[in-house]
């Protein structure tokens, strides 16, 4: 990539909206007070004292230093809250972390200043929304070039801290990477100065601490992970009434007040190994910059000639500036050749592209620039995912979630995206922008996983898990769920006669009338075993589920496949059980109760003759089968 105006501030963007800053929203710059309801207030007057648990040792998140003074991030946001909610916290200073969440757990504290919100602790606590959120990244040696991501860690000694998210995370979604269990992060980056590992992964805000008290100078943060860290506020649950008026006061903190607790604790040049050079060299042109100014103003009053030269010297300290920025821009060119990353304006335009966007999806910069960002949107991608992603992103939230692109070439990759607003100086969305993985591969080897190898329909262990995912879901949504068995009719016969090559055939030609039918978002088409198809369809309520299995059944005729053997066709056919389901009519959304009613209709269809759609109708506590 050559250095192209606005890449510095792209990249600035970029780094700000990975969750290096927590997203503020936009209507909160300006107004701190807290509108409390009176029965907020009244709550508040009757516990002026919260109790605090808090981790006496985890900088810069928050520890209490030398003076026994409670410091770090979470301590200044606890400082607002406490200040625009006028009651005071009382910190347990002298107990360790399992200590702390033990008395939350027995009610001997009131809340939690700062954890990230798991499934085992919410069973006890109730979670604020998260408002500091960091990037986990990858620290390697100085010696490693550039990691492009956790896939380039297989097969090496990779530490994380025992217990802490990332110790779970990478066993469950990375076991091919060789885990060293460390004791604390001190601990972890010692040995990866050391050499004795390979890679530390954690977030970037106790990284760049340790690396910095410790003076590890051998060591970087040198890639990143789709992962983040997400801390939030918590109250034991019994205190559940202070939950919202907590979430108010957290949303009380403006922007400019969330980045100042930023810069106070974070330095993120240095963790990115800043060149202190260009450092200096900043500085320099900065103190040229404010010389001028004073000289200038001393000057102003005499003659304008001085003033020419003053702007003059301006010129060249901005060229200075100029200089050093397109310094930095060659540090960033590693990032853009590996990271898959665009910008767009409030309309999806793209406004930037990386060069590791262009290569990905096979169009230039001048290809990309200027055209809106669906020019790479897959026929695959259900419409619902982009309603989603639009409305959390149009809220100034950031949207991550996995994605499938078109290729110029027709071809398809996936992504795991994080899509971000960009704010202007009024705090108004100005854009939007995104970075994203290659996940390419594991998809994939997922979409492999879940396909029948002769039909390329969905095979029978995603019915499993599927089936129940939908069931729920009709129930939330509150629409109709039809579940269709579909069973050829004298097959065995069929492949007596004509050979089990042939009988191979005759399946996918069936699956393709069967796919065919079936392409509506909710509609879903398994082979669950031999010659044995599953459908599943959601439908709004009132909709008939036999007419849409008669289409199907009628389809399959309507393919003409010979079949001389068929009692009750001269072509191939095909029975169908039908179950619809409806949470107000259906006592409970049990999944193995459906797929029998439905297995007992299509036995009734191979009774009542073949070749027919039964339905099985329960009103009330009475069974009934509808015929057709
Ligand atoms: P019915 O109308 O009662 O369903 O009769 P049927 O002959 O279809 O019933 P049955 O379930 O006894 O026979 C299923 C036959 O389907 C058995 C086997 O010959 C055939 N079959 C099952 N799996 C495959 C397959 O993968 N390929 C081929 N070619 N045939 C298969
Ligand atoms: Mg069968
Ligand atoms: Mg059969």
């Amino acid at each position: 990539m050559t250095a192209r105006p606005g890449n510095c501030k792209r990249w600035l963007i970029i780094f700000l909206s990975t969750g290096f800053l927590a997203q503020a929203p936009a209507a909160a710059a300006s107004t701190p007070l807290v509108d409390l309801t009176e029965q907020e207030k009244s709550w508040l007057e009757a516990h002026p004292s919260i109790r605090l648990a808090v981790d006496i040792d985890w900088a810069p998140f928050e520890y209490i230093d030398d003076k026994q003074a409670y410091v770090g991030m979470a301590a200044e946001y606890i400082k607002l809250v406490s200040k625009r909610l006028g009651i005071a916290f009382d910190v347990e200073k002298k107990k360790s972390w399992s200590e702390v969440v033990e008395m939350v757990k027995q009610g001997e504290l009131d809340m939690f200043s700062c954890v990230v919100s798991t499934a085992q602790r919410r069973e006890y606590a109730s979670f604020t929304r998260p408002y500091l959120s960091f990037p986990m990244v990858i620290v390697t040696s100085d010696q490693v070039a550039y990691v492009n991501g956790i896939k380039d860690l297989r097969n090496e000694k990779v530490a994380v801290v025992k217990g802490y998210a990332t110790h779970d995370l990478m066993e469950r979604n990375h076991p091919e990477i060789d885990l060293y269990l460390a004791d604390n992060v001190a601990d972890a980056l010692e040995k990866l100065s050391q050499g004795q590992i390979y890679a530390y992964i954690g977030n970037i805000a106790t990284v760049s601490h340790v690396i910095k008290r410790k003076g590890l100078t051998n060591i970087k943060i040198s890639g990143n992970t789709p992962y983040k860290y997400e801390l939030s506020m918590a109250v034991r649950k019994e205190m559940r009434e202070f939950l919202p008026i907590l979430q108010k006061a957290l949303d009380s903190i403006s922007a400019q007040e969330r980045d100042q607790i930023y810069r106070n604790w974070i330095k993120l040049r240095y963790e990115l190994g800043f060149d202190y050079t260009l450092l200096w060299k900043i500085l320099a042109a900065v103190a040229l910059v404010i010389a001028i100014i004073l000289f200038w103003n001393r000057r102003l009053s005499n003659e304008i000639g001085r003033r020419i030269e003053a702007e003059k010297l301006l010129n060249d300290a901005h060229r200075n500036l100029e200089c050093v920025n397109k310094k930095l821009v060659g540090y960033i060119d590693i990032i853009d050749r590996h990271v898959i990353t665009s910008s767009t304006d409030r309309q999806g335009t793209i406004t930037s592209t990386s060069a590791a966007f262009c290569e990905i999806s096979g169009y230039s910069e001048a290809e990309l620039i200027g055209r809106n960002h669906s020019i790479v949107r897959h026929a695959d991608m259900p419409a619902s995912i982009y309603e989603d992603l639009w409305r959390t992103i149009k809220q100034g939230k950031t949207w991550q979630g996995e994605i499938k692109n078109k290729k110029k070439n027709g071809d398809y990759y996936w992504v795991q995206a994080y899509i971000s607003p960009v704010f202007d100086e009024q705090g108004e969305i100005s854009g939007y922008t995104a970075i994203r993985e290659d996940i390419t591969d594991r998809k994939r080897a997922e979409e492999l996983s879940i396909t029948d190898e002769l039909t390329s329909l969905f095979n029978r262990r995603y019915f499993n898990t599927l089936f129940p995912q939908e069931l729920a879901r009709a129930a939330r949504e509150k629409r109709y769920l039809g579940l269709m068995i579909i069973d050829v009719d004298y097959f065995k016969p069929f492949n007596d006669n004509y050979g089990h090559q042939v009988g191979d055939e005759a399946l996918r030609a069936i699956a393709g009338r069967l796919k065919e039918n079936m392409r509506r978002a909710g509609d879903f088409i398994f082979r669950i075993g031999g010659e044995e198809f599953a459908a599943i369809v959601s439908v709004d309520r009132g909709t008939d589920v036999s007419l849409i299995a008669e289409k199907l059944r009628q389809s399959v005729e309507d393919a003409r496949i010979e079949h001389e053997y068929n009692q009750v066709s001269p072509y191939v056919t095909v029975s169908v059980g039908v179950k619809a389901y409806h949470h107000e009519t259906d006592r409970s959304p049990d999944m193995d109760l459906i797929y029998r009613l439905a297995d007992d209709a299509l036995y009734s269809a191979k009774e009542y003759g073949r070749n027919r759609v039964v339905e099985y109708d329960q009103v009330g506590d009475l069974p009934r089968y509808k015929t057709s």
